[in-house]
């Protein structure tokens, strides 16, 4: 999935245009965890092109002068995307700030693509002209606030998304990731897998992100590890900024099928653990937590089982993720971690086979009636499933309106009971049946 920066000097707009392009994502899941994150990077689509939004003016630079702060959100927005939308201010004209971020944008190769935001009618046009100075061919104005000109503007961004290339699924290879804080020890377990002293960057990069993935095979299963160079301290002013760290982070969750939530077993569990990981449950990822350090940890015969419950309480909508604990300096039960992981990409993957499925939904009715609302009860007909990584199944009932969350969830439940489905979150949606 292609990924797309939007960038330029503050208050010409971009978070207007971030919020127009992503439009509203209500989640549930944030809510769950208790989690207001920060908007700066989503999914977002346009026809048929689905890509990753980033609005680099939500990255804080801190105490930086102005420009310095500019010039840090354009290359953050070089290294990130694969193509560039160049905001400005139409009503402003071309101000000395445009032309700072101009500059950074001319080292890149990336395309760069042009807009004009607050151009609200169409005797406003006249204002683009001043921005052919700028050097990126032409301008297209668009206006955040009234909605206007952002398709020829994405269809122009489209245009511009490189070609599908090594970055197409193989469909053999497990792809998962290593997310924490710093210092969790996300390095020393990447090289403690791969049984090596250093990180090993043996495949370069797909065409479209500039992340440097490992691929490994164990036993006879092959791995990618995901953007391993993001675990690289690269000594950029920007590498150790927390926004820029969680961006790295939802980047690589989403080119994963299965996550790693590592953790410190020596200092427990923090908010930030948990804002990652509630961004893996909603991407849908497969997810485990693995508890590093273990070695480090004075423990006696409740310790583990401390930790359990505490992850448990912190991360309760990701109660069926498998926890495992490790040392990456012993290398302690390191490689048992592969076992896991395939299980899990395994249950991401499944498919039930639809008879299947309606003996285990009808069995869950029998024990447990159907909600019913003023004399009306819930009929559920019959449910499929429509997708696997992860699985999502429909329920096709009378009254949709008649579902409660509480109902759904033990629905859910049963399906777990009955499947597994350990490490992976399944999706059940209630339609109509037409
Ligand atoms: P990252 O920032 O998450 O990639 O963390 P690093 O891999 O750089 O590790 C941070 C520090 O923790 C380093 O000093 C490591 O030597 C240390 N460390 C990593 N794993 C372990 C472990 O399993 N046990 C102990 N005792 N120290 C560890």
């Amino acid at each position: 999935k292609p990924t797309v920066a939007i960038v330029g000097r503050p208050n010409v707009g971009k978070s207007t245009i971030f919020n127009r392009i992503v439009g509203e994502r209500i989640s549930i899941v944030e809510d769950v965890a208790g989690v207001t994150r920060d908007r700066i990077y989503s999914s977002a689509d346009w026809l048929t092109h689905d890509f990753n939004l980033i609005d680099t003016g939500g990255i804080d630079i801190g105490d930086e002068p102005f420009l310095e702060q500019i010039r840090l959100q354009a290359e953050i927005a070089i290294d990130e995307a694969d193509v560039i939308i160049f905001l400005t201010n139409g009503r402003e004209g071309v101000t000395d700030a445009d032309e700072q971020v101009a500059k950074i944008l001319y080292k890149t190769k990336k395309p760069v693509v042009l807009a004009v935001n607050k151009v609200d009618n169409p005797d406003m046009r006249d204002m683009i002209y001043d921005f052919y100075s700028l050097g990126f061919g032409d301008p297209y104005p668009i206006s955040g606030s009234h909605g206007i000109g952002l398709g020829d503007l994405l269809d122009a961004v489209a245009a511009s998304f490189p070609e599908a290339g090594d970055d197409a699924e193989e469909e053999d290879v497990i792809r998962f990731s290593l997310i924490g804080r710093p210092n969790v020890g996300k390095s020393s377990l990447v090289n403690a897998l791969l049984g090596e002293e250093r990180v090993i960057v043996s495949n370069v990069a797909g065409t479209t992100t500039d992340a440097i993935d490992t691929s490994y095979e164990f036993e006879g299963q092959k791995y990618k590890i995901i953007d391993t160079a993001g675990m690289r301290k690269k000594g950029k002013v920007y590498e150790n900024m927390e926004k820029y760290s969680v961006l790295r982070a939802l980047k690589a969750i989403d080119r994963s099928d299965v996550v790693l939530i590592v953790l410190n077993g020596e200092e427990g569990i923090r908010e930030q653990d948990k804002r990652i990981a509630g961004y893996a449950e909603e991407a849908g990822k497969g997810v485990m937590f693995v508890v590093n350090k273990w070695d480090a940890v004075e423990k006696d015969d409740k310790t583990m089982n401390k930790f359990n419950e505490d992850i448990r309480k912190n991360f309760l909508f990701l109660d069926y993720a498998p926890i495992a604990y490790v040392s990456a300096k012993t290398k302690q039960r390191v490689t048992t971690l592969f076992d896991t992981i395939k299980m899990i990409s395994e249950n991401h993957a499944l498919r039930i086979q639809s008879s299947v499925l309606n003996e285990v939904i009808e069995d869950a009715v029998a024990r447990n009636p159907a909600p019913s609302d003023k004399g009306r009860r819930l009929r559920i007909y019959y449910a499929t499933q429509v997708a696997v990584k992860p699985p999502v199944f429909i329920v096709f009932v009378n009254e949709p309106e008649l579902m409660h969350f509480s109902y759904e969830r033990f629905l859910q439940n049963r399906l777990r009971e009955s499947f597994g489905f350990e490490g992976t979150p399944i999706r059940l949606i209630t339609r109509a049946r037409s």
